[in-house]
């Protein structure tokens, strides 16, 4: 699965410090604390990538010696945390750009079939900005993200781009196959799904990781697979070597 030519939508961030955090992130004896952290800096490293091409207008400014013409970012940009474990990245964001609407999208993988289901969405009629980020550390099958993304897109989005801590070469298969035109910036492509849709080597669940919600079974990587679990990604990576 590992080393298949990437499509040109998707962006690897090369920059060693995002290497280095992502590796503090994966290690499991990082805590929460710490985690949260992490994710809050690698998504300030990737959303800084991600806005790179972001166009810009005059803007004239007084200095305290002359004027002189600026430069403001053009776009209205709403972000879009894939609920729970996007909205650890939210903060940085604004951070980055403060004047950025957030928007829930409420959106959770049926555990048996991976496939997503949507449980919240306050999108009013028309949309009211042009480029959307979504916002989920894990891209994983890609269907919670394609399916966002086909939202998006029909709320009135004139662009998209997915900003995620790791990504499955399954679901950048997934996200592009369905929307070709959504950049997909990322600190790492990983191996692989395995057979209970976790990345691997990944980084665990990220939700649990941030929020320090060890308790529940479905947390437990390795913890009984699930065979229509496993038949879907078995399908994915069927597809994935066509
Ligand atoms: N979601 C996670 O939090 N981790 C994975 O490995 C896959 C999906």
């Amino acid at each position: 699965m590992a080393g298949l030519p990437l499509p040109p939508n998707v962006h690897v961030s090369r920059h060693p410090l995002v290497a280095h955090k992502l590796s503090l992130l994966r290690d499991r004896t990082t805590t929460p604390k710490l985690f949260r952290e992490l994710v809050r800096e690698l998504t300030w490293l990737l959303g800084y990538e991600a806005m790179a091409d972001l166009s810009t207008q005059a803007r004239e400014v007084e200095t305290p010696l002359e004027s002189m013409t600026g430069r403001q970012v053009e776009p209205k940009v709403g972000l879009i945390p894939v609920l729970r474990a996007g909205l650890g990245m939210v903060d940085a964001m604004l951070e980055l750009m403060p004047s950025a609407e957030v928007w829930h999208i409420g959106l959770y993988r049926a555990e048996r079939t991976l496939k997503p289901v949507e449980y919240y969405n306050k999108l009013p009629d028309a949309a009211t900005v042009q480029l959307c980020l979504i916002l989920d550390p894990m891209l994983a099958t890609g269907g919670s993200a394609a399916a966002t993304v086909d939202i998006l897109k029909a709320w009135g989005a004139a662009r998209v781009k997915q900003v995620s801590l790791i990504a499955a070469p399954e679901g950048i298969a997934t996200l592009s196959a369905a929307h070709p035109d959504v950049d997909i910036h990322v600190a790492a492509v990983d191996r692989a799904l395995n057979e209970r849709g976790y990345i691997v080597p990944g980084l665990g669940d990220a939700g649990d990781r941030q929020f320090g919600t060890f308790a529940g079974p479905s947390s437990e990587p390795g913890h009984g697979a699930m065979d229509e679990t496993a038949e879907v990604v078995r399908r994915l990576q069927r597809d994935l070597s066509r």
